[in-house]
């Protein structure tokens, strides 16, 4: 009976948590956890049902008999793997090298037994150490015990580094006993993709509106103030000032102002850089808010026209317009200042090869 005591008090030191004299105060164990390889862990059931709804009904479940010794098995996992888990019931800490080694024994212990804290604690740093030679166990046990987020992490992991992932030993394990969670990750990697086609579509579409706008700026400005060469007739050509600052777009504009005020061939005798010029004097006029003070060449007359014609714009021309109208505000809201002008370096070569 002594022995028994002291070899309790010294399981107690280490397996608790506690510092030696807490773990003295704590009255003599009355179940004790029985593991897989037959091995006994003294343990108090007030803790345990304190932290562990499901350990609570297992301790109130009424026994055969009323002697009979109170017994819990916790089973399916190593043995230091049950004595770190009923640690942290006693302490509710993990230790770093406990994790590392029984992170995916403890979140499946979370999960059975209900003990919220360590499934979070467990979630976060299995999260936190994922490999291509482990994620596919991980992304296994994730779905198997709700964790959502770790499971995402899974997911993306595998998807970025599908070729890596595909020639580990848990791919293949997993292809031969889940074929469900195997057709998980592909549908997963192909909406991934589709994601990807679809936000690098939408930021081309973008670019483009972004380009009509700065272009639309850009004839307003040579129109008004004149650039470089190209101006009103009462306005001094501003070649001692410089190109202005979008001067790429700008000279694009400017070239193709003259070609359309001297082609012979004209939108009519369906040339093509007239038309285009013709498309954007249409869209200015769309967009032009002065009114009869405009200098823009054509400006009043597609407004006159569209009066008199009582017409609306087509539905498309309108959502090109809008397109056009809150690309810039757009693109200067979620764009930060470097990226913007990047974006306008590029956007040069777009500009002359689709416009000019
Ligand atoms: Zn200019
Ligand atoms: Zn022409
Ligand atoms: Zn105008």
């Amino acid at each position: 009976m002594e022995d028994n005591q002291t070899t309790s008090f010294n399981i107690s030191d280490d397996l608790y948590g506690y510092s030696s004299t807490t773990a003295r105060e704590l009255p003599e164990p009355d179940v004790h956890i029985i593991t897989s390889d037959a091995l006994r862990i003294p343990a108090h059931s007030s803790i345990l049902a304190s932290v562990s709804p499901v350990l609570e009904n297992i301790i109130d479940r009424p026994r055969k008999h009323r002697s009979s010794e109170r017994v819990i098995p916790i089973l399916g996992v190593p043995y230091d793997a049950v004595v770190s888990f009923v640690r942290f019931l006693y302490s509710s800490r993990s230790s770093e090298e406990e994790m590392e080694k029984y992170g995916i024994h403890l979140l499946a212990l979370s999960h059975v037994y209900l003990v919220p804290q360590l499934k979070q604690s467990c979630t976060k740093v299995l999260g936190e150490r994922l490999t291509m030679e482990n994620v596919v166990d991980v992304l296994q046990l994730a779905k198997m015990c709700d964790a959502p987020n770790l499971y995402l992490k899974c997911m993306k992991l595998v998807a970025n580094h599908f070729k890596a992932v595909e020639k580990t030993e848990g791919w293949k394990f997993l292809q031969d006993h889940d074929p469900w969670l195997e057709l998980d990750i592909l549908h997963f990697m192909d909406e991934a993709e589709s994601r990807k086609k679809r936000s690098r579509r939408l930021r081309e579409e973008q670019s483009l509106y972004l380009q009509l706008s700065e272009a639309m700026e850009c004839l307003e400005h040579i129109c008004t103030e004149g650039c470089t060469n190209v101006g009103p007739y009462e306005m001094e050509p501003t070649e001692k000032k410089g190109p202005c600052s979008k001067f790429s777009t700008c000279q694009g504009l400017q070239l193709s102002i003259r070609h359309f005020a001297t082609c012979t061939i004209r939108v009519n005798g369906g040339c093509l850089r007239c038309k285009r010029m013709w498309q954007l004097l249409r869209l200015h006029s769309s967009i032009c808010e002065h009114h009869d003070s405009c200098r823009v060449p054509l400006c009043r007359q597609f407004k006159l026209k569209m009066q008199q014609e009582n017409k609306k714009d087509d539905a498309r021309w309108k959502l090109l317009v809008r397109k056009v109208v809150s690309a810039k505000a757009i693109s200067s809201l979620s764009l930060p200042k470097r990226k913007r002008d990047d974006l306008h370096e590029t956007s040069n070569d777009g500009i002359r090869s689709f416009r000019l």
